[in-house]
């Protein structure tokens, strides 16, 4: 399986990094091998100093597809979830100014958390969801599904351009504002409306 992963979804989240808002998604891949293990927690690389949390909204497809009309996209997915982009955000910095890749910043081992998956018919409009991020219980992000630049069946359309879509992937929809840093002992709880999608702590 493949992770995707959506880049500047929300204004307020490019903004606060001071970066433009896209014309099309920003898009990038993680390996598979970038889970966070089930019950593990997240270790803070040796190689940053600013780790980063990005609380966002996934989606599991449950059927192969390529060039996707958004109007089907729904065929394609039953399970959505919620999930941290963990992102070495001073590596980031320096790729980014270098105009490299970003992989070393963002696909690295455990930068992927995937909590619970709930079925799409669960929630009344996954195009207007609450989620929020809790750090040491206290809210740190807070998103509505409704403030993404390119909802969910607009990504699907994008990314399958680009990638044939296969049966487990999962697509991280992108961050809202409000990242910030992870310290050693932090707690992250994550809610998908009333629902705890995951509970982490990171050493
Ligand atoms: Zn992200």
């Amino acid at each position: 399986m493949k992770i995707i992963c959506i880049g500047r979804n929300y204004a307020q989240h490019a903004a606060e990094l001071g970066n433009e808002k896209p014309d099309t998604p920003v898009i990038f891949l993680k390996p598979d091998t970038a889970i966070l293990q089930k019950r593990n927690p997240f270790y803070i690389p040796h190689f940053s100093d600013q780790v980063h949390h990005e609380v966002e909204v996934l989606v599991k497809i449950n059927k192969i597809g390529k060039h996707i009309d958004a109007q089907f996209a729904p065929k394609y997915y039953q399970e959505i979830g919620l999930g941290i982009d963990f992102t070495a955000r001073d590596l980031q910095q320096s790729l980014k100014e270098k105009g490299l890749p970003w992989e070393k910043a963002k696909a690295f081992d455990g930068s992927a958390l995937i909590g619970n998956w709930y079925d799409k018919n669960k929630f009344e409009d996954i195009n207007n969801l609450n989620f929020e991020l809790l750090k040491n219980g206290v809210s740190v992000q807070q998103g509505n599904t409704a403030h993404m630049l390119w909802g969910i069946d607009a990504l699907i359309a994008e990314v399958s351009k680009f990638f044939t879509l296969k049966i487990g992937d999962v697509i991280f929809t992108g961050t809202p504002a409000g990242v910030g840093k992870v310290s050693e002992n932090d707690l992250l709880e994550g809610y998908l409306e009333e629902e705890k999608a995951f509970n982490i702590k990171v050493k």
